[in-house]
């Protein structure tokens, strides 16, 4: 397994719930390391160009509207395996189809407001690393 990055969002349910801190002890606890990290609130145009691939889907304006309607936590995460592994400790999509022990189904309040976002692949954590991070942002 090498070591690898993933892009992680916060997202405006967890951020106004005040349990960022929370999210993130789960994330070290299984081994990833924070080494990027900001607050911020998206703009619906920039909510839209990051979900993007999703533009054809029946909920992108909805999800466009949500992660734009409150301040979000993008974090790189780094470590063995970190795309899957993060995926892995988010859970399914919908909470209500998550493992226990998962941070949607502990957090989730509904397929939209499932409390993180992760990339979902190598590549694709590249691209959206660079969304939100410049290189000298980024210290591993
Ligand atoms: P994931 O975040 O698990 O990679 P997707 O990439 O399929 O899931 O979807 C991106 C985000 O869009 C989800 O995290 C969720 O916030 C929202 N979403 C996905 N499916 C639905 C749906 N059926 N209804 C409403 N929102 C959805
Ligand atoms: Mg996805």
């Amino acid at each position: 397994m090498a070591v690898e990055r993933t892009l992680s969002i916060i997202k405006p349910d967890a951020t106004g719930r005040n349990i960022t801190g929370r999210i993130n002890t789960q994330f070290e606890d299984a081994g990833l390391r924070i080494i990027a990290q900001k607050r911020l609130r998206l703009t619906r145009e920039q909510a839209e160009a990051f979900y993007a691939v999703h533009s054809e889907r029946s909920f992108y304006g909805d999800l466009c509207e949500y992660m734009s309607s409150g301040p979000v936590v993008a974090q790189v995460l780094e470590g063995e395996n970190a795309v899957a592994l993060h995926r892995e400790i988010m859970g399914a999509t919908n909470p209500a189809n998550a493992a226990d022990g998962t941070i949607r189904k502990q957090f989730g309040l509904n397929v939209q407001e499932n409390s993180v976002h992760g990339s979902d692949s190598p590549e694709n954590a590249a691209q959206e690393i660079k969304f939100f991070f410049g290189d000298r942002d980024i210290v591993g």
